[in-house]
This record gives C-alpha cells, structure tokens and sequence, in this order.
C-alpha cells in the first residue's frame, strides 16, 4: 500500500535499519526502541493487522523467522519477549501487521 509506512521501508523508499530481510519477511529497528533490543518483523505482504491475516504459512514464517532471529541475536539465552498489538485499542498505531521482539534488562518493568 503506498500510504503505508512499513510497506514503504519494505520498498526500500524510506530507510531503516533492517537485521533481516527473505522473500517474505523483513525485520527492522523500531525507531522509539522501549527496550534495549526492539526490533520489529512483519510479512512483506500488507495485512492491515493480525486480524486481517489471511494466509496461516505467513503467520507461520514470521513466528519461525522470529525465534531463527532471536537465536541468531543470542537473545534466547536471558529471554525475549512477543507482542503484537492488534486494533486501536490494543495500542496499535501503524496498521500493517508486524510483530514486536524485545529483549534486555528493562524487560523487567514490563510483564503482564
Ligand atoms: P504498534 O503500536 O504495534 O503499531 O507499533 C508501531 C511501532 O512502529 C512503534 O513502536 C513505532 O516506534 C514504530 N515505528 C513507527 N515508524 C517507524 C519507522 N519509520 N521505523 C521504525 N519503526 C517505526
């Protein structure tokens, strides 16, 4: 969508700094890091939100690229943590699906 932030970096028309990038799946740096590690993955396809996914194997690639990722930063070791706000009222902001990897000491303040 060309109105969509995320999917403007995904076209490389805006920049960011991307960890990791397939035919399917990018991940990047969120740029208001709320934890030391804050990276952020998505499918490269639009879905608006978890809601709007449509296809099982994206949501399946995007939690494997994730726990691949997470392995390859070292960060399974002291733990990480997932979040994917879905809809306004659950906090999220840019409506193209992606999924929050935190990691570090000051995930501590931050448990449910
Ligand atoms: P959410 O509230 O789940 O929709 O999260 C959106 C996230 O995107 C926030 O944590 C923002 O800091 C992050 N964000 C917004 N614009 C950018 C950008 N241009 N590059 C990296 N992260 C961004």
């Amino acid at each position: 969508m060309t109105d969509c932030i995320f999917c403007q970096i995904i076209k490389k028309e805006i920049p960011a700094q991307i960890i990791y990038e397939d035919e399917k799946i990018i991940a990047f740096k969120d740029i208001q890091p709320k934890a030391q590690t804050h990276l952020l993955l998505m499918p490269k396809q639009h879905f608006s939100s978890l809601a709007e996914a449509s296809q099982p194997e994206i949501l399946g690639q995007l939690l494997w690229q994730t726990k691949e990722l997470a392995h390859k930063l070292g960060l399974a070791k002291n733990g990480y943590k997932i979040i994917i706000n879905t809809g306004k009222e659950a906090g999220q902001a840019v409506f193209h699906l992606h999924l929050h990897l935190l990691s570090g000491d000051d995930l501590k303040e931050f448990n449910i």
